[in-house]
Order: structure tokens, then sequence, then C-alpha cells
């Protein structure tokens, strides 16, 4: 069980957690606001820079850490949602970055004086099938010049940089679809009112998500990472790191709603005896748990594969579908124990409940994980 790995850093996130109890995501949950404090605390704490070497300031100690550390937020009742990108995020800046790119940023980020945890992909028009995206980067002299529109954008507001997936050749004039995309790094603070526009999008969970219009913005050609046209390459490999550390919040969040449910339903008595003696309770409590356990054990397996440097990209992908899943399937188990209370914003559940039904869609959704398994691990047709 992944619970004996990394004790001590476990124990300290745990610590950091339990100053922000319920009642503080509560009030955030309220005003749709962004956890500042809980992301202070943690970045000062030097969680969030774990996936970066030491040479530029990180600790270095890999996925399986920054999977504990975010298993814990979410087992805790917090949600690693508002910074969980500033650990990963960096990777295509440390994987296909130049040498002054990473002597720049990677430092700042590892220090957390530089916030780089906005990752722009999603198109409105386009949706999954990312090769039609339309934001496009033309080359005007030293600079690029964007123009289109994303949609949901996490944390634009509340980050220093954005890594940006834009077409800098037309689809149609690539041999390959997935040809012609570039990867940009888009200092938001110079942006911002200078051709970028952000505008907040409410949702049904507090998670600061936005859309994003480009007007003529002006990036330097500098900020290219890697090689031009081959940014679609550089955006896939980096997704491996997110949908494992999104499994692990999964993992913890199935944890946090067994914990709750099963200690309500030894405390809670109707009938005269406990609700956890009537097994029409406690058997889907014992579910959760078997289901969240085999999960863990297909995250491990991902989160090990990725740290050896072996292709895991059908593992990480089966690693966030079973474990959002198990989530889901505890969320609602717990509510179900909760009755009445399960819908109290007092309780946490709901809000948690609503939180991780997000990522049976994002990062990416249940049925692409299925056509990727059927199309490259079982050899059937692709239906697109
Ligand atoms: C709160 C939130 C935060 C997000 N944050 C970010 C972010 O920071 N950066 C970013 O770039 N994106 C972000 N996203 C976008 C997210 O990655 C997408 O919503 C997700 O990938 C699904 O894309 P879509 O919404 O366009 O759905 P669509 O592509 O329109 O799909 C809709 C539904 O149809 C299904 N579907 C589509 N095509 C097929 C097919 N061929 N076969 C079977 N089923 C199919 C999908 O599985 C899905 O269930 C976020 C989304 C949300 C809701």
């Amino acid at each position: 069980m992944s619970d004996e790995t990394f004790p001590e850093i476990r124990d300290a996130v745990r610590r950091l957690c339990a100053d922000f109890p319920g009642s503080y995501w509560q009030g955030l949950d309220r005003d749709r606001t962004y956890p500042t404090e809980f992301v202070q605390a943690l970045t000062k704490a030097g969680f969030l820079s774990v996936l970066i070497p030491e040479e530029f300031g990180g600790s270095g100690l890999g996925l399986g850490a920054a999977t504990a550390i975010l298993e814990e937020i979410h087992r805790s009742g917090c949600n690693g949602g508002a910074c969980h990108a500033q650990m990963y995020t960096m990777g295509t800046v440390l994987k296909h970055g130049n040498a002054e790119q990473k002597a720049k940023y990677l430092p700042a980020v590892a220090d957390g004086s530089l916030r780089l945890q906005a990752f722009g992909v999603t198109e409105p028009t386009a949706g999954t099938d990312t090769t039609r995206i339309r934001t496009f980067a033309r080359r005007e002299g030293d600079h690029y010049v964007v123009s289109g529109q994303k949609i949901w954008i996490s944390r634009a507001e509340h980050s220093d940089l954005m890594v940006l997936l834009c077409r800098t050749t037309a689809r149609e004039e690539c041999e390959r679809s997935s040809d012609g995309m570039s990867v940009l790094l888009v200092d938001m603070r110079e942006a911002v009112g200078n051709g970028l526009t952000i505008r907040p999008i409410r949702t049904m969970l507090n998670h600061a998500t936005t859309e994003l219009f480009f007007d003529d913005l002006k990036v330097p050609v500098e900020n290219l990472i890697g090689e031009e046209g081959k940014g679609f390459r550089y955006i896939l490999s980096g997704m491996n790191a997110e949908r494992i550390l999104i499994a692990a919040e999964c993992i913890g969040d199935a944890k946090f709603f067994i914990d709750r449910a099963s200690a309500y339903a030894k405390d809670r008595s109707v009938f005269g005896r406990p609700i956890g003696q009537n097994q029409g309770v406690q058997f889907p409590i014992a579910r959760a748990y078997v289901q969240m356990t085999a999960a863990d054990l297909v995250v491990a397996d991902a989160a090990a594969k990725f740290e050896a440097g072996q292709p895991c990209g059908t593992e990480a992908n089966m690693a966030k579908m079973v474990a959002s899943e198990a989530s889901w399937f505890a969320a609602d188990m717990c509510i179900q124990t909760h009755g009445g209370f399960g819908f109290a914003e007092e309780y946490d559940i709901e809000r948690k409940f609503r939180e991780t039904r997000l990522y049976q869609v994002a990062p990416i959704s249940t049925n692409l994980i299925l056509s990727h398994v059927g199309t490259h691990v079982l050899g059937m047709p692709k239906s697109f």
C-alpha cells in the first residue's frame, strides 16, 4: 500500500493541512475564491518543487513523492487543484527547453517566486480533438503574434507564466495533423491587457478556471520551447505526469470518503444499532475500499514506470481512469451513508463530491482513455 511510501512527507503534509480545515474550504467555495494562504504554505514547505532537479533548486524527489503529497492533501479534505500544476507544468521547460530557459525559469519556479501553473491547450471548437486547435502564432521578426481563443484554462489569473499550445502552420499545410503546432511560454504579467483577456468561468466547483482571448498578443521568439512545429509531442510527453498526479488526488479523495463513511457508520445509530452493522450500509463502504486499493496499485505502477524513465502512456491513462472511478464510487457511497447530513455544507462531503467528479472529464475524459486502450493496446480499429 502506498501509505508506506514517504511516511515523513505524508506526516508533514497532514500537519500542514490541519491548519486548513473544512471551514476554510467552505468559505472559499461559497465565494469562489483562490486558496492563496494554502498555496503559500505548500510553496514555503517546498512541497511544490519536488519534481524539479536539485541543480535547479528543487528537491528532485520525483513523482512518487509528488503522488504522496497530493494524495495526502486530498485525503485531508483539502484540494490540490489550485496548485498541482506548479509541480508538473515546468516539465515542458525541463524536458524541452534550452539551457538559458531552464536557468532563467526553473530556480524561480522552484522557490515559488515565479508561478508556472497555467497550461493552455483546450479550445471551444476543437475540444478533445487537439490537432484542430485554431489559436495561431505567426512569426513577425523577433516576435510571434498570437490570435485565437482557449477555454477551461485553469489558474490563468494566478500564474505568472503559461505554457501555450498554438498552431504555427495551418493543419491543411502539414503532412500529419499533429505537426505544425508549437509551444510558447507566455508571460502573463506582460500579456494581460496587451493582447490577452482573461474571463473567469463559474463552475460547479471552486477551480479558478477561465476563458482566454488572444488578440494579436506579441510573444518574443526566445519564448519558443524546443523546435517550432513539434509542440504537440512536447505537450503529450508532459501529460503522463499530470495524469498520474491527478490519479493520486483521486486516491486521496477516495480515502477521505471511506474514512468519513466508516467513521459515521460506526457512530450513527438508527433502529437501535449503528447503521454500519447493516450490510446494506457496510458493504458499499467495503467495496469502495477494495476499488480504491486496486486503483492505488495501478497508480503506483504507473508512477514507478515514469520514474524509471520507461514508456508509461497507457499506464498513466489507466491509472487516471480507475482512480477517478474509485473516487466517484466512494463519493456517491459517502453521501448515501450520511443520509441527509451528506448534503450539509459543514460536513464537506457534498463539496468533495462535486470536486472529485471533475476527474472523469479533465484532464482527459474516460471515453478517450478507453479509445486509447481499445486501439493502441488491443489493436482494434480507430473510430476517429
Ligand atoms: C474545471 C476544468 C478545468 C480544466 N482545466 C484545463 C486547463 O487548465 N487547460 C486545458 O487546456 N484544459 C483544461 N480543461 C479542459 C479539459 O481537458 C477538457 O474539458 C476535456 O479534455 C474534455 O474536452 P471537452 O470539454 O472539449 O469535451 P469534448 O471533446 O467536447 O467531449 C465531450 C464528451 O464527448 C466524448 N467524446 C468526444 N469524442 C468522442 C469520441 N470520438 N468517442 C467517444 N467519446 C467521445 C468525451 O469523452 C466527452 O465525454 C479543464 C476542464 C474543466 C472542466
